[in-house]
């Protein structure tokens, strides 16, 4: 249909592979080697992407650097309408970018249109609002003669900031990270996943058009070991790391900033509980659990992998999200009907299905999906399957306690709440939860019981700006968010003053 030309043109001769270069010093700069960009919908080439070499990250923190003290001294107006103008740029190029974004990862445009580029933009106009607007902490102290001190702190920028993203949300996940450095004062080098690099290069194009001064955002693509994410973190210069990704990729990149007594921020996995009440809203609940289990393809940190449902209702709920399942509408990622589009890519496909396998392996009852939808065209190349539902696994299954991060739950019965609380933090991954329940006291209960960063009463991914964002356990060090982000992204200097 016509629709899918506006981006998957089918492989003509005159089609134009796009490149994609770093960014650095205020200069678009090949690599030294390219890698290719595989489409997830039809598996054909889309970009070639120019890897950085140590020696270009070298030379992006040097410029990162020289830019700093410049950047940081200027008034926190000037600095802010930087930021506003790079929110802008997002907005003015809006197709671009959701282009990129949906060529990258394949998702539906209702999706990225709606959550990944609007967000991209609001992310800079938040952190450079909340910039604007900022008090400072300050005592004043009794001193032992009778007299007074005032304390305040005083903060400063962390410095050069590393901020490594992961593909599962790429522009909002960056500018998420980017825009509260540079808001604060900070100096950055960018690097994004290398299965979606599109729309960081977008973002520094911006950067470039809207007259950021050089070396304030900089751009290194390339892969994490042996490559620019390592070359970053085990940078000397490089003042702080913010990291979104697997817990593991966080563990490495621990190590590797350990010598140097770096500063780290970790967003990592999830393995994230739905609870739903027998007095929960069901029409509401089962909603809800379908959106957080198969939004984005599975693919978001938050999304919901465990439910667990009081066995009053459990048979009901079952069918009805099975029901919800087998109903979503997989296709084409222009299409604006389609709800589900592919994973990112063919090879995080394969770690999916060995998770399907290992379900079957491990006892599962298969009650809806489980497999690859053919459609007998060009998608059949791509990395699709099928949205999936298991139960009747045991909760020490490993389908049950590691991070599939695919468009599958499995769904156990509970008879107490005292049970339902016990199995959803019975995790090391510490994000978010659910809870779906119509009793007010027990929603705030169970919600303020769960060992999570993040809890939702009768709502999934509702999200305001200002509240703190991250997980504990293998879920993340740190919290991001409104002022939270000045924690991670300043110094503060206390100075005291006899008065
Ligand atoms: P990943 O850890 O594989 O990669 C993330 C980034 O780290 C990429 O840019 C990658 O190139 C880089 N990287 C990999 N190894 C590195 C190394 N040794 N040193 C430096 N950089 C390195 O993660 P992913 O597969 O891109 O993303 C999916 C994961 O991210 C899931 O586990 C998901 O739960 C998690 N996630 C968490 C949040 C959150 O806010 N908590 C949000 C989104 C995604």
């Amino acid at each position: 249909s016509t629709y899918t030309y506006l981006f998957y043109i089918p492989t003509e001769p005159s089609m134009t592979i796009r490149q994609l270069r770093n960014y650095i010093d205020g200069r678009f700069e090949d690599g030294a080697t390219t890698f290719d960009k595989h489409s997830p919908v039809d598996g054909r080439l889309i970009a070639q992407v120019h890897e950085a070499g140590r020696d270009q990250v070298d030379r992006a923190v040097a410029a990162a650097h020289r830019a700093l003290p410049a950047w940081a001294g200027l008034p926190v107006a000037a600095r802010t309408d930087h930021l506003l103008a790079l929110a802008d740029g997002i907005t003015r190029r809006f197709d671009d970018f959701l282009q990129a974004e949906i060529g990258d990862t394949g998702k539906p445009v209702g999706w990225a249109g709606k959550i990944d580029i609007p967000r991209g933009a609001a992310n800079f106009r938040v952190f450079a609002e909340l910039a604007r607007t900022l008090d400072m902490e300050s005592y004043m102290t009794d001193t032992p003669d009778g007299r007074q001190a005032l304390n305040y702190a005083y903060r400063k920028p962390l410095g050069v900031v590393g901020v490594i993203s992961p593909w599962n949300l790429p522009l909002l996940l960056l500018t998420w990270k980017v825009a509260p450095a540079l808001a604060f004062g900070n100096t950055v080098i960018m690097k994004p996943s290398e299965v979606t690099p599109s729309t960081a290069t977008l973002l520094a194009e911006v950067a470039h058009e809207a007259g950021l001064p050089a070396g304030v955002l900089n751009l290194a693509h390339g892969f994490g070991p042996d490559s620019a994410g390592e070359f970053m973190t085990t940078h000397p210069d490089i003042d702080g790391i913010t990291f979104t990704g697997e817990s593991a990729t966080g563990a490495a990149i621990m190590r590797a900033v350990a010598p140097g007594v770096k500063p780290v921020s970790f967003e990592l996995g999830g393995k994230n509980a739905a609870l739903v009440f027998a007095d929960a809203d069901f029409e509401a609940a089962v909603d809800g659990v379908t959106q957080s289990v198969f939004a984005n393809c599975g693919q978001v940190c938050l999304c919901t992998e465990r439910v667990y449902v009081e066995r009053p209702i459990y048979e009901r709920f079952v069918a009805a999200l099975a029901e919800r399942a087998r109903a979503l509408r997989i296709g084409w990622p222009m299409d604006p009907a389609t709800e589900m589009g592919p994973l990112v890519s063919r090879e995080h496909r394969e770690k999916v299905l060995s998770y399907f396998a290992l379900a079957r392996a491990e006892g599962a009852t298969v009650v809806a999906g489980g497999g690859v939808p053919v459609f007998g065209d060009a998608r059949d190349q791509g990395a699709y399957v099928e949205p999936t539902i298991w139960t009747g696994l045991a909760e020490d299954a490993r389908c049950i306690k590691e991070e599939v991060f695919g468009p599958v739950c499995h769904v156990t019965p509970f008879d107490t709440e005292d049970e339902a609380i016990r199995l959803a933090n019975d995790t090391r991954y510490g994000l978010a939860a659910a809870v779906w329940t119509q009793n007010l006291t027990r929603g705030h209960r169970v919600a303020q019981a769960m060992k999570v960063g993040l809890a939702w009463v009768n709502c999934w991914f509702l999200r305001d700006l200002r509240t703190p964002f991250g997980g504990s356990g293998l879920s993340g060090i740190g919290r991001e968010g409104g002022r939270h982000s000045l924690h991670f992204y300043t110094e503060p200097t206390n100075v005291c003053i006899k008065l």
